[in-house]
C-alpha cells in the first residue's frame, strides 16, 4: 500500500496505479468506511482512500480539535481491506496560502445539516472538489449514512461537469440498528444503549407512513419517542430523496432523515421509505 503525503507522491502513485476508485474519509475508521472500500474494490479498480480531518467543515462550536484520530490503526485497516493507496494531506497541502476559492452548493445543501451547521456543506463541497482534483478518480464512494452529503456532492458533480461517478453505499449498522460513526466513540455506555432508539423510531415512522398514517402526526410521534429515550431531536423529516425538500405526503423518491443530540454527540441517520 502506497502512502502519499505530498502532491508529488500522490501523482507518482496515480501514474503507477492507473484509473482509481476513491474513498474519502476523516479517519477513525470503522466497518462503515471499510464497506466503502469493499464496494470500490468490487468495481475491479485499485482503491485510494483519503484521510483528512477537514477543518473547514467544522463550525466554531464543533469538535474539530477533539475529533478522533488514529493514523496507525487506520493505515492497518486500509491495508487489510486491500487499499492500494492512502492519501494523507496536511492542512497546509489541502489549503495552501492565498487560497480564495470556496464551493457553495445551494439546493440540497440548504436545509437540515445545512441549516443546523452553517458553512458545513461549503467546507465539504470544497474539500471533496479538491480531493477529486488531486486524486482524479473514475468513481468515488460515499456512505448513505450521510444522505444529504451524497445529494450535495452529486449536485456539485453534475453542476460542475466533474468527470467522476458518485457511488452511494448502504449504511453499516451495529446489531442493534445504530448507524456506525466515528463519533459513537464519544458515547458513554448508557448513551450507547439509548442511541439505537433513533433508528428504531425512524423504522416505526416509515412503516406507519407507508401504512397510510398522517405524515405530520407520525413525525411528531417519532420526535416524542426519541425525546423519551433522552435523545434531543434536531429534526426528523420526510424529504424528497434528491432535493431534500420536505414533503407533506409520501411521494417518490422519498427519504426519512434525522439528526439528534445525545450527550455531546450529534447522531445522524436516515432510511429509505416506500
Ligand atoms: P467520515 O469519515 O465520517 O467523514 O465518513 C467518510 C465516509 O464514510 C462518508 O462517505 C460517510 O458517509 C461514510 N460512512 C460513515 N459511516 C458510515 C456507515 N455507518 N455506513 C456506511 N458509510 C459510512
Amino acid at each position: 500500500m502506497i502512502i502519499a503525503r505530498t502532491l508529488n507522491e500522490l501523482h507518482a502513485a496515480r501514474e503507477a496505479l492507473g484509473p482509481l476508485g476513491l474513498v474519502p474519509t476523516m479517519g477513525a475508521l470503522h466497518e462503515g468506511h471499510l464497506a466503502l472500500v469493499a464496494a470500490a474494490l468490487a468495481a475491479g479498480r485499485p482503491v485510494a482512500a483519503s484521510i483528512f480531518v477537514n477543518p473547514t467543515q467544522f463550525g466554531p462550536k464543533d469538535d474539530f480539535k477533539q475529533y478522533p484520530r488514529d493514523e496507525a490503526g487506520d493505515l492497518a485497516k486500509l491495508e487489510g481491506a486491500g487499499c492500494a493507496l492512502v492519501w494523507l494531506p496536511s492542512v497546509e497541502v489541502m489549503y495552501p496560502p492565498h487560497g480564495a476559492t470556496q464551493i457553495q452548493v445551494n439546493g440540497p445543501a440548504v436545509h437540515w445539516e445545512g441549516a443546523s451547521r452553517p458553512g458545513h456543506f461549503a467546507g465539504v463541497a470544497t474539500v471533496v472538489a479538491k480531493l477529486f482534483g488531486q486524486v482524479r478518480p473514475i468513481a468515488a464512494y460515499f456512505g448513505e449514512k450521510d444522505w444529504q452529503q451524497i445529494q450535495v456532492v452529486s449536485r456539485m458533480v453534475a453542476d460542475l461537469h466533474l468527470p467522476v461517478r458518485i457511488v452511494p453505499v448502504p449504511t453499516v449498522r451495529e446489531h442493534n440498528g445504530l448507524a456506525m460513526s466515528s463519533r459513537n466513540a464519544y458515547l458513554t455506555a448508557n448513551e450507547h444503549n439509548a442511541a439505537p432508539m433513533l433508528h428504531a423510531a425512524l423504522t416505526r415512522a416509515a412503516s406507519n407512513i407507508v401504512a397510510g398514517l398522517e405524515v405530520a402526526k407520525t413525525l411528531h410521534q417519532a420526535r416524542h419517542e426519541v425525546a423519551q429515550a433522552g435523545i434531543v431531536p434536531d429534526y426528523i423529516a420526510l424529504v424528497h430523496a434528491e432535493t431534500l425538500e420536505p414533503i407533506a405526503t409520501l411521494t417518490h423518491p422519498a427519504r426519512l432523515i434525522a439528526a439528534a443530540k445525545l450527550g455531546h454527540v450529534r447522531l445522524l441517520d436516515n432510511i429509505p421509505i416506500g
